[in-house]
């Protein structure tokens, strides 16, 4: 069946898809679990997610190949990282094997709505899970919901690549020892003030520092920082509240392994910042955006790529990623998850 969606001028919003999967655990295991075309979620009001914020999301992508394929790309580390966070909320696992079939399962019930090859567009998937009963006293809930929903988005450089604007943020993301690293709800909802407040002064994103010392970089609200020296390496910060972001692992490792470029994961000091040659914010949504500019309170870091374009290893790196996972050029073992055919 064709479905009536014009991808080129799809932008990054909710379009409802027929099919969604959800499993539900009973404090003592998870269900079957199954495809249904009620997108509708009905929980009591003392539900734990409403109550004390017990959530845990992922962000993936499916997409058409070259050659008419639908496939993920390596849905393993998001299955992963949504145990985790998991864990680290007390909530009880999705099985990681669960997972990859549930993506599988939604993705092809909803294949009409996976954007064609060269369209930009990709149908992107948002599995998460809350707490479902009731909780006062504060706790764990007992009974939880695993969802999968997916929805077709647009190109995220329409009209051409823009770098972005940033600026050092005067907030904090995330505590050290705190929730910074994995996929929770309550970091993005603890993080809305200083993105509008962002917007409201003309800038685009905000780096957030370490707040420990408030020397270091640590990420954005939804991406990880990658920079490129002068001489061509490239640098992502470390930290134990930042949240890995499978782009930047990838992007790494295509530096590494295909572009023959060193790679350094350490401690980034802001005043390092300025000595980059390129600056890039990795995530699902855009593979890299480039950064042209940081705003440091009166301070401004022009990075040598300017405000026009795209750095030139940022380029060779957004590339050699985007080809990977489009099928055009040959991909690491594991990388690309094949669903069905178009
Ligand atoms: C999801 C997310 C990212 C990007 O991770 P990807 O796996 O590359 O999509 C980066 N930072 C934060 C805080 C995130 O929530």
């Amino acid at each position: 069946m064709a479905v009536d969606i014009n991808w080129s001028e799809l932008g990054f919003g909710y379009v409802k898809t027929p099919f969604r999967y959800v499993s539900r655990f009973d404090g003592e295991k998870w269900d079957g679990g199954a495809l249904t075309e009620d997108d509708k979620i009905t929980i009591s009001e003392c539900a734990g997610v409403l109550q004390y914020s017990q959530s845990v999301f992922e962000g993936l992508k499916a997409y058409t190949t070259e050659d008419g394929r639908i496939v993920t790309f390596r849905p393993d580390l998001n299955a992963e990282r949504m145990v985790g966070s998991a864990e680290r909320l007390e909530m009880p696992p999705f099985p990681a094997e669960r997972f990859l079939k549930a993506v599988d399962e939604v993705v092809a019930a909803n294949r009409d709505y996976v954007p064609p090859y060269g369209s930009g567009a990709t149908l992107y998937i948002r599995p998460f899970m809350f707490g479902s009963s009731e909780v006062i006293g504060v706790k764990p809930a007992k009974e939880y919901e695993f969802r999968i929903f997916t929805t077709p988005v647009g190109p995220y450089f329409k009209g051409g690549i823009k770098p972005l604007v940033l600026r050092v943020s005067d907030f904090d993301r995330a505590a050290p020892r705190g929730t910074g690293h994995i996929k929770a709800g309550l970091n993005y909802a603890m993080s809305m003030h200083a993105i509008v407040d962002a917007h409201n002064n003309g800038f685009d994103e905000n780096m957030f520092l370490d707040p420990a010392t408030r020397t270091y970089v640590e990420e954005t609200g939804g991406a990880n920082f990658l920079f490129v020296t002068r001489d061509k390496r490239i640098v992502t910060p470390k930290s134990d509240s930042i949240l890995p972001s499978v782009t930047r692992r990838s992007l790494c490792y295509v530096a590494e392994k295909y572009l023959g470029l060193k790679v350094e994961h350490r401690k980034v000091a802001l005043e390092e910042v300025p000595s980059f040659a390129e600056c890039g914010l990795c995530g699902t949504a855009a593979v890299i955006s480039p950064v042209g500019k940081i705003y440091d309170h009166g301070r401004e870091i022009l990075f040598p790529s300017g405000m026009e374009k795209m750095g030139e290893v940022t380029r060779l790196l957004y590339d050699t990623l985007t080809g990977i996972q489009m099928g055009r050029i040959p991909a690491p073992e594991g990388w690309i998850r094949e669903i069905c055919r178009r």
